[in-house]
Parts: structure tokens; sequence; C-alpha cells
């Protein structure tokens, strides 16, 4: 193996290991070393992230959503705690861009012009995408998102309202 090891080589031992082929060309080649090390961290603490997330009870999120709803009845809502739940939901998301970012940040081909990532706050999309949808039929799930965002709504309006003469 005398080229550099592509993304896709890259990709493959980081997840499932390193082959005698592409073992030999690292034992010669520094670049292609540190350019593993990176990736494999980087997967290493996403790894960690999706255990951590996905070890949350199911208990939790009922808890969430009923401290959501208590805190709208009293009156006792603010934007932090929306933008916290909306950030939850957004980490699939987040996750599969990062590493899509990740495996194309590797080896940028000289032939093709640099791929631009857009950054988009994911929150904000998310609960435009909630918002998006609902006139449409809804799974269970999404509910407390409907909430949020039905609620956001109307504390902005009553804003608009009380700022007017
Ligand atoms: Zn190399």
């Amino acid at each position: 193996m005398n080229e550099h090891v592509s993304q896709e080589q890259f990709a493959e031992a980081a997840l499932s290991g390193v082959t005698p082929a592409l073992q030999s060309h690292l034992n010669g080649c520094f670049t292609c070393r540190v350019e593993l090390e990176r990736l494999r961290r980087a997967l290493g603490s996403l790894a960690e992230d999706a255990q951590s997330a996905a070890a949350r009870p199911e208990g939790f999120w009922t808890r969430q959503q009923e401290t959501i709803a208590a805190r709208i009845q009293s009156g006792d809502f603010r934007a932090p705690s929306a933008q916290h739940w909306a950030g939850r939901l957004a980490w699939a998301g987040a996750l599969a861009a990062v590493i899509l970012a990740a495996l194309l940040s590797l080896r940028p081909d000289p032939q093709r012009p640099a791929l631009e990532l857009t950054v988009v706050d994911p929150d904000e999309e998310l609960l435009l995408g909630v918002e998006q949808s609902l006139r449409r039929p809804l799974p269970q799930a999404l509910s407390p998102g409907v909430v949020l965002v039905t609620e956001r709504n109307r504390a902005a309006r009553l804003q608009q309202a009380s700022a007017r003469p």
C-alpha cells in the first residue's frame, strides 16, 4: 500500500479494527497514524455520550414531561428549559452530523473544493420542525414538543400584546 489511507479505510479501521495491510502502512506513515488516532478519539467520546443518553430510564422522559407541564401551569416557564429539552431530542441528529463531519474532514480531496458545512442551531431547527408538523397527527413521543411550541408561541403573543400601547 503506497498511497495514504482512504476515508473509507479509516472509517472501517476505527469501527472494526486495522487490517494487516493497513497496519503495515501505518507503521511507516506518521500522518495516517495521527489521523486514525484522531478519528478513534472522536468516535470514542461519541460512544460515551450515546451510552449515557441511552441509559436514561423510561421514567426520566415521563418525569420530564410532567415537570414541563407543571411549570407551564404554574406560569414558571422559561426558555432555557425548552432549549435544554429540545437539545436532548436533537442529539441524535447532531450525532449523525458530527460523524459525517469527522469522516469528511479526514482527508480533503484536492480535486474537489472543500465541502462547506452549514451550521444551524439544532434547537431552533427542531422547534421549527415540530411547529410545522402541528397540523399533522403526531406520534405520542412528540407531544411534549407540541406543548412547548404552543406555549412558546402563546408567550410570544402575550409579550407582543403587552408591548403595544
Ligand atoms: Zn499514510
